[in-house]
């Protein structure tokens, strides 16, 4: 058995491990490198490997992180099976479609702004040139002695809407707890992870020379928290691949966190003006705060706050959520089932239109509005937070990871102003950093569940973290008894 990883082994994004077994080359995820826009355009953009010698995928779950370069890899020659949970490949209809879109609208970015840069650059040619010709008493006819920038080809998006319906034709569904066969010799099944909706953690079993060998990857494993149901627990095996994003961080617990979001709504409630702007990842996170938000309206008996989604995609993968009521705990079947009697203290509405979410931006409020993205780096959220960052009766409610060099974090370091869709903007709303909402298991989590594992593991391959996070996990796992714990750097093999 070999592993080989080609992503996420320096950060939590890009996720993307190769299996080569009996014979077979599998891919376990396919993700996205997510960060600054021309370093993600430059890591995207390329396989370190040919995508016609894959013979499957498996995908633990629609995260774009995870999902994200599927259609490259279908466009690029691959045609095999990519297996998921039916839950799954449901969100990645909307997700890629929504990836897709993006990919389309960075590459008019980059083009405008190649063109830009190569006009600006004649005219500052033209001028030193004249400048150069007075100097000399030239004339101002003769030929300029500088060449202007040559143009650069066209940056091309990563992959088109068609691509995303030639991959989405690939996805073969599964449930939960089934086993099913990716080639000879090689059964894979999904358990619940309970990260998001359909999220999996993935149990592979290799048989080969007469050898059974046992491999789990953990994809983002989750943590007890409300909607869905709790992670199931990691089975034994001989080699493990696990995520690392809070190996060295422990989460405040949940109930905490909504009771400040519940501290939020009391205060836009008493002011009665004003928005509680909330910038929330479509998928998942979305979802959960609109669960808490119930809660909390039901709880202190409020009625006559409006709460707005503002993004198309949150609104499909809520549609998808709805549909998939398998994947919930018992509180919240309870909770859907008095909503759609009509029962909820909650009302929520839901943008249809750009124009309709152009009028948020003049409603005097109080107003709820739930927006992506969540690190506040595009989308609607911006033009809310353009609209209302300046007034002291707005309130910015954090509820995700923040990466370095978002807007975001500038927001969440407390900065005096800020640069929204190319203008300055002073921060008079008041910004409230909510950090209990994460759907990953934190450092006492991952522990909880890696330990008890350590007896029968041969390796244990540490993916999906920064290096301040899973270089201390490593530690705290071998002090647990893991004889071999790996840190893999990319594009690093390893023969087992
Ligand atoms: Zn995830």
């Amino acid at each position: 058995m070999e592993l080989e990883f080609h992503g996420a082994t320096d950060g939590t994004t890009g996720s993307c491990h190769l299996l080569r077994a009996a014979g077979k080359t599998v891919l376990l995820e396919c993700g996205m490198f997510q960060g600054r826009r021309d370093e993600s355009r430059r890591r995207n953009a390329e396989f370190r490997f040919d995508p016609r010698q894959i013979d499957a995928v498996v995908l633990s779950h629609a995260h774009i992180d995870h999902s994200g370069k599927l259609p490259m890899l279908v466009r690029r020659g691959f045609d095999g099976a990519i297996h998921a949970t039916d839950a799954t490949s449901a969100l990645c209809e909307p997700m890629l479609l929504d990836s897709a879109h993006i990919q389309l609208k960075d590459a008019e970015y980059l083009n405008k702004r190649r063109m830009l840069e190569r006009v600006r650059g004649k005219r500052v040619e033209r001028r030193r040139s004249k400048r150069e010709r007075a100097r000399r008493h030239e004339d101002d006819d003769a030929p300029s002695l500088y060449v202007s920038n040559p143009p650069r080809s066209e940056v091309l998006p990563l992959y088109l809407e068609e691509d995303v319906r030639d991959t989405l034709e690939l996805f073969v569904d599964h449930r939960w707890g089934e086993w099913f066969s990716i080639a000879p010799g090689v059964r894979v099944r999904f358990h619940d992870a309970g990260h998001i909706l359909g999220a999996s953690w993935v149990e592979c079993e290799v048989r080969e020379r007469g050898k059974t060998t046992r491999l789990c990857f953990t994809g983002d494993y989750g943590r007890p928290q409300p909607i869905l149901r709790d992670p199931t627990p990691l089975a034994p095996a001989d080699v493990l691949i696990s995520e690392s994003t809070y190996g060295d961080r422990c989460h405040p617990p949940v109930d905490d966190t909504e009771e400040q979001l519940g501290a939020a709504v009391e205060r836009l409630h008493k002011r009665r003006r004003g928005k509680l702007l909330i910038p929330a990842f479509a998928v998942g996170r979305t979802q959960h705060i609109l669960y808490a938000l119930d809660k909390i309206f039901e709880r202190k008996r409020i009625a006559d706050i409006p709460v707005v989604v503002d993004s198309p995609l949150a609104k499909r993968a809520t549609e998808i959520v709805h549909r998939h009521p398998e994947c919930y705990d018992e509180e919240a079947i309870e909770r859907l089932a008095r909503s759609e009697r009509g029962e909820s203290a909650l009302r929520v509405r839901f943008t249809e239109s750009v124009e309709d979410s152009k009028l948020l931006n003049r409603a005097p409020g109080p107003i709820v509005i739930v927006s992506a993205s969540g690190m506040l780096e595009s989308g609607r959220i911006l033009h809310h937070l353009a609209w209302g960052i300046g007034s002291a009766d707005t309130e910015i409610a954090i509820v995700g990871y923040q990466a370095q060099g978002t807007l975001g974090r500038r927001l969440v370091d407390g900065e005096p102003e800020v640069n929204i869709l190319g203008f300055r903007h002073a921060v008079r709303a008041r910004v409230t950093v909510m950090n209990g909402f994460s759907a990953h298991a934190d450092r006492d989590g991952l522990l909880g569940a890696l330990s008890p594992l350590a007896a029968q593991c041969k390796a244990l391959f540490l993916v999906h973290g920064e290096d301040d996070q899973r270089l201390p996990l490593a530690r705290s796992l071998r002090e647990r008894g893991f004889g071999r714990v790996e840190c893999p750097r990319n594009s690093a093999l390893w023969k087992l």
